[in-house]
């Protein structure tokens, strides 16, 4: 998959008139979104080319993040986002650090949100055009030019992650690529001083993560790495000195999302069914040809400049 600007606004689909009619078919249908939207979106996932330990992962340790936030502004300049004072991820902000204390103050951990890039993501699952996909050398990209703006993919994500960019007309889902085209890491990690953040291969972090907890015996929650195997795995790892659901993890059994049946993914069906969702799929399905060859023409360029 090409990765494209996660903003891009006025890239709309090319979307044919087949594909409207199968996912509108499909609501209006009542199909479920883990039936035959689901199978669909699986046969189009790129990951598992290369072994798991191989691809691009990143281990967060937030015993030693110092709440800096240089991270969150490196994001922001490489991926030319505007600055804003948000609580949560956004359209603009594919990064942020939080700061958990407990009720008596004695206990407080930050955490670095963002994408976890699941090994099989249940945004990917959910999406009917195939707008996100599961690269593979591990990152989840999204392509704004298929997205039809259903948001399933934000009801999916068990870490609440995919953003919906509300300052455009149109707005498009947003969220942290793994900096897919970097090849000398990512550029949060790149300026996290503390070394909290720390690119490479899931299979080399893990080792690190391990030998930190083996080296540190009490010091991490559980003694053990979130999304080794939570949820089926992911490739943003983190270490914790403070229970995860302390900092906002969610309780997941080592199953994928998919297969245990999330109830944000059984819901996604429901979400899109009313006359207002039918009308903007409609809206994105049937521009004008001048208006998609407009569209391409940019989504072109755009192309040839990140060549
Ligand atoms: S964290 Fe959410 S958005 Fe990211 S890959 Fe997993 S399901 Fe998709
Ligand atoms: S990996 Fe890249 S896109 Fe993701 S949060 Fe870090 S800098 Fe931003
Ligand atoms: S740059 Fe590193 S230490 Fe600073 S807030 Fe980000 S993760 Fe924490």
């Amino acid at each position: 998959m090409t990765k494209t600007n996660n903003t891009c606004n006025t890239c709309i689909s090319d979307l044919t008139r087949r594909d409207f009619l199968k996912v509108a078919g499909a609501v209006a249908g009542g199909l479920t979104a883990t039936g035959a939207l689901t199978n669909s979106a699986l046969a189009s996932s790129g990951g598992g080319d290369i072994p798991l330990e191989d691809q691009k992962a990143m281990l967060y340790d937030a015993t030693y993040c110092v709440g800096c936030r240089e991270c969150e502004l490196a994001c922001k300049e490489d991926n030319q986002l505007k600055e804003e004072d948000v609580d949560d991820l956004s359209g603009h902000t594919f990064t942020l650090i939080k700061l958990y204390q407990s009720e008596d103050g004695s206990e407080e951990s930050f955490r670095k949100y963002q994408c976890m890039h699941c090994v099989e993501p249940a945004c990917v699952i959910s999406c009917p055009v195939g707008a996100l996909e599961k690269t593979a050398n591990g990152p989840v990209l999204y392509e704004s030019l298929k997205c039809i703006g259903c948001r399933y993919c934000m009801q999916a994500c068990p870490y609440g992650v995919p953003a919906y960019d509300w300052s455009e007309a149109y707005p498009l889902i947003a969220k942290c690529d793994l900096c897919y085209d970097r090849q000398d890491g990512t550029a949060c990690a790149l300026a996290c001083s503390p070394g909290a953040l720390i690119s490479g291969t899931r299979g080399e972090l893990l080792e690190i993560a391990k030998e930190r907890i083996a080296a540190n015996p009490g010091k991490y929650h559980e003694d053990r790495v979130f999304g080794e195997h939570d949820g089926g795995g992911t490739s943003f790892l983190i270490l914790s000195g403070v229970a995860f659901e302390n900092i906002g993890l969610p309780p997941l059994t080592e199953e994928s999302i998919p297969e245990q049946g999330h109830t944000a993914t059984k819901a996604v069906p429901y979400i899109f069914g009313g006359a207002a969702g039918l009308m903007a799929l409609a809206y994105r399905a049937t521009m004008s040809s001048e208006e998609r060859a407009q569209i391409q023409e940019e989504y072109s360029k755009e192309e040839g400049e990140t060549a």
